[in-house]
């Protein structure tokens, strides 16, 4: 089977919703270990439940991204339990809106937090734990998105944090090519996810039809793209039909960047 993932130990941040649910379903049909890595218990559980449900394998694991003690614990309870790492998906993110004049230092910073310092903690946790491994090698996966490759209006600190996320994934794959790790991140364009809708009801109360019909018309393709349609690129990269691939973005973004 192509991408096959078994025999393989696969953490995912931010699981527990949207993106990361669905990278860690796909993961889990294609037959890795996987961990459910998330802030939110209750969500996080149910979609290793869900997993666990269909025959597969998955258990939740609670992780706080802006904390590095919190990644350091998750990944060690995967290794305690499969003992090994093999994939880490960096997905955990979170979003505003605003010019850099309407953003201020306290949202600047909880964005950094979380964006940054989240895959910057993933990264370093992951790749500490894998050049330990006896088997060499491993896996990143860092959700990025188009805003940090092109300027998308309105979305100052989201666009700095995932360009730096686009930066970080370039240099852990120079740093640790020799050993075997790869590191790729995947750049989506707007993705239908609670992330979205959280966003409508934060910034466009009362015009949701309008401003659904304008995410969709936003990529040339005419519609918002779906987890189902993010999460295969990630089975891809962490597959060993892959192992050409890193240092890369894959952008998925239903033409946006094209135009
Ligand atoms: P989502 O549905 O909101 O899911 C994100 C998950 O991350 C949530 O379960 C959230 O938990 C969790 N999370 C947030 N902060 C966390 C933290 N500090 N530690 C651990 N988990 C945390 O979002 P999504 O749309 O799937 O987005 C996933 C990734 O794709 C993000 O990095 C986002 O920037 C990126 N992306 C999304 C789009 C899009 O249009 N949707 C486009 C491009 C890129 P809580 O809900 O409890 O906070």
């Amino acid at each position: 089977m192509l991408f096959d993932l078994t025999g393989k130990t696969a953490l995912i941040t931010g699981a527990g919703s949207g993106i990361g649910r669905a990278i860690a379903m796909l993961y889990a049909g294609h037959g890795a270990s996987v961990w459910v890595g998330d802030l939110d218990a209750e969500r996080g559980n149910a979609v290793a439940a869900e997993i666990a449900g269909a025959g597969d394998r998955a258990a939740f694991v609670a992780m706080d991204v802006t904390d590095l003690a919190s990644v350091r614990a998750a990944v060690a309870a995967a290794v305690a339990a499969d003992g090994r790492l093999d994939v880490m998906v960096n997905n955990a993110g979170i979003g505003m809106v605003g010019g850099v004049t309407e953003t201020e230092p306290d949202d600047f910073h909880r964005l950094m937090r979380v964006n940054v310092d989240g895959v910057y903690h993933g990264c370093k946790a992951a790749v500490e734990q894998m050049i330990t491994q006896d088997r060499p090698g491993g896996a990143l996966v860092n959700i990025a998105s188009v805003a940090g490759q092109i300027a998308v209006p309105r979305r100052f600190a989201y666009g700095a944090t995932k360009g730096a996320v686009i930066s970080m994934t370039q240099s852990v794959a120079m740093d640790y090519v020799d050993r075997g790790i790869r590191c790729n991140c995947i750049c989506p364009g707007t993705v239908e996810t609670p992330f979205v809708d959280g966003y409508i009801q934060r910034y466009h109360a009362g015009e949701e039809d309008e401003t659904r019909k304008a995410l969709h018309a936003r990529q040339p393709i005419g519609r918002m793209g779906r987890p189902d349609d993010i999460a295969p690129m990630a089975l891809y990269l962490a597959s060993d039909e892959a192992g050409y691939v890193t240092g890369a973005a894959m952008v998925l973004d239903g033409g946006w960047t094209a135009r």
